[in-house]
C-alpha cells in the first residue's frame, strides 16, 4: 500500500515540493520519470500534474493528497481538506487597476469589467463587499487585459508587483494571501491515514526546524539570570562553565520571528561570541 501524492509537474511549486519531500528523508530514483515516481524508502508514490488539476484528482481519490497553492485549492472549490500550510509559494491574489485610474475604494468597480483566472475567489470577495462587477474569465496573461481594452481592472496573483508595474497597473486590494498547502482526500481509509500521519510528522519537524535557530554564546555569570529571561527556549537553556572563570557557555533555541530582537537584548547583557546555527530537524 502506498500513499499517492500529486505535485506540480513543473512551475513555481515543483522545486520546493520535491525539496520538502527530500527534507523529510524521502528518496527517489534519479531521473525522476515525469509522470510518476515511487519513493525508495517510504510508502509514497508521486504523481506529477498541472497544478490546476490537483484539486480534482485529490477530490476524486486518484491522488490521496496533493501540494497546491491555496489560491488553486480554494478556486477549484472541490471536496478536499487542507491539512497543513507549507510556507513556500507565497503570493497574494489582488485586484489591480491602471495607474491613471482614480481609485478611492472598491465601490468604484461597481458595474466595471474585471479580468481574472480566479472567478470564484473574486466573485466571493465582491459579493462579501456588496459590489457587483462583470467578471471576465481568462486563463492567462491577465495583466495585459486593461491595456488592450478587454477589462477595466484585473484580479491576479502578485508576488513582487513588478509584473503589475511593467503593465502600468497598481495593486488596490488584496483578496487572498496564499501559500502552498497540503490537501487531502476527505475520506482516506485507516491505512492511508496512518501513512499520512507519518508524513505529516516529518513535514512538521522540517517546518519547525526552519522557523527556529540554535544559538550558542558566552555570557558573564553575573548576567546569566537576565539572559535566561530573554530566551524563550524549548525547556530551559543548557549552561556549561567555561575555562575562563566568571563565564559560561549557553545554548538555546530561538524562533526566527523574534530573532534579531533577542540578539540585541543578549548583546546588551554582555553576551559574546554568539553563534547561530540552522537546525535540520526538530522533534519536540
Ligand atoms: P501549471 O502548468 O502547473 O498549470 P501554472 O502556470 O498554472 O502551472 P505557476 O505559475 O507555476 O502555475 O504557479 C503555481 C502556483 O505558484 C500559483 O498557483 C501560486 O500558488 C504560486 N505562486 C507564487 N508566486 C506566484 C506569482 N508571482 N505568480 C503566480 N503564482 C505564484
Ligand atoms: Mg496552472
Amino acid at each position: 500500500m502506498k500513499l499517492k501524492i500529486a505535485i506540480q509537474k513543473s512551475g513555481r511549486l515543483f522545486d520546493d515540493s520535491l525539496r520538502l519531500l527530500r527534507e523529510c528523508g524521502i528518496e527517489f530514483n534519479n531521473g525522476v520519470n515525469k509522470l510518476r515516481s515511487e519513493a525508495l524508502n517510504f510508502p509514497l508514490e508521486v504523481l506529477f500534474l498541472r497544478d490546476d488539476d490537483i484539486p480534482q484528482y485529490v477530490s476524486d481519490g486518484v491522488a490521496d493528497i496533493g501540494i497546491v497553492g491555496e489560491n488553486v485549492a480554494i478556486e477549484k472549490n472541490r471536496d478536499i481538506r487542507t491539512i497543513e500550510r507549507l510556507g513556500f509559494g507565497k503570493c497574494r491574489l489582488s485586484i489591480a487597476v491602471p495607474r491613471s485610474f482614480e481609485y478611492d475604494g472598491l465601490s468604484v468597480l461597481e458595474g466595471k469589467k474585471i479580468a481574472t483566472s480566479y472567478p470564484f475567489l473574486l466573485g466571493r470577495y465582491l459579493e462579501s463587499k456588496g459590489v457587483t462587477a462583470e467578471i471576465h474569465e481568462i486563463s492567462g496573461s491577465v495583466e495585459i487585459a486593461p491595456g488592450i481594452g478587454l477589462a477595466d481592472a484585473i484580479c491576479d496573483l502578485v508576488s513582487s508587483g513588478s509584473t503589475l508595474f511593467l503593465n502600468g497597473l497598481k495593486e488596490t486590494e488584496v483578496i487572498l494571501k496564499s501559500e502552498a498547502v497540503l490537501v487531502a482526500h476527505d475520506a482516506l481509509d485507516a491505512e492511508r491515514l496512518a501513512i499520512l500521519e507519518r508524513l505529516l510528522f516529518r513535514i512538521q519537524a522540517v517546518r519547525k526546524a526552519k522557523r527556529n535557530k540554535y544559538i550558542l554564546m558566552n555570557v558573564p555569570d553575573e548576567n546569566l539570570e537576565a539572559i535566561i529571561n530573554i530566551l524563550p527556549g524549548m525547556k530551559s537553556p543548557t549552561i556549561l562553565p567555561l575555562a575562563a572563570p566568571g563565564w559560561s557557555s549557553l545554548h538555546s533555541v530561538v524562533q526566527e520571528d523574534d530573532f534579531w530582537q533577542i540578539i540585541e537584548k543578549l548583546k546588551a547583557q554582555g553576551a559574546e561570541g554568539i553563534l547561530v546555527v540552522p537546525i535540520e530537524k526538530m522533534i519536540v
